[in-house]
């Protein structure tokens, strides 16, 4: 286990779409848990392997509630809508208003690669859609109603 680079927003790598992960290897286990100790370092809620430099379908989540792990996660079901605050350890001290899906039904598959679905609402529904985001390339920052502003 190790601590990983946090990229920042200006990195272009944070504009590229992660490939699916195709074997849970070694090095899967390995950036999973390099990313969870990453982001539990930066009192983050959440982590996506292209905030440190990886381009893989890989995202750790921990809003209080446990660590959750997801590799080649898919939304299969939104509902309703909320808006609120976000921020992302890639763009350190701001904070803006998005707009997400109240609820959010994510498909993924775990480190043994058995499938699972993980469901939430406020929160945790948006802390899936903003880590998957992360790997189509998308930042919150492009999502912001109103303005950014420093924390
Ligand atoms: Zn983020």
């Amino acid at each position: 286990m190790a601590l990983r680079k946090i990229r920042l927003s200006t990195d272009e790598v944070l504009r590229k779409k992660s490939k699916e992960v195709v074997e849970i290897n070694q090095k899967i286990i390995e950036l999973l848990d390099d990313m969870a100790d990453t982001m539990y370092e930066a009192n983050g809620v959440g982590l996506a392997a292209p905030q440190v430099g990886v381009l893989r379908r890989v995202v750790v989540i921990d809003i209080g509630e446990g660590l959750i792990e997801l590799i080649n996660p898919v939304i299969i079901e939104t509902a309703g809508e909320q808006l609120g605050e976000e921020g992302c350890l890639s763009v350190p001290g701001k904070v803006g208003e998005v707009k997400r899906p109240n609820y959010c039904k994510v498909e993924a598959l775990n480190r043994d690669g058995d499938k699972i679905v993980v469901e939430g609402e406020e929160f945790m529904a948006r802390a899936l859609c903003h880590e998957i985001d992360h790997l189509n390339g998308e930042l919150y920052i492009d999502k912001v109603e109103g303005t950014i502003e420093d924390v």
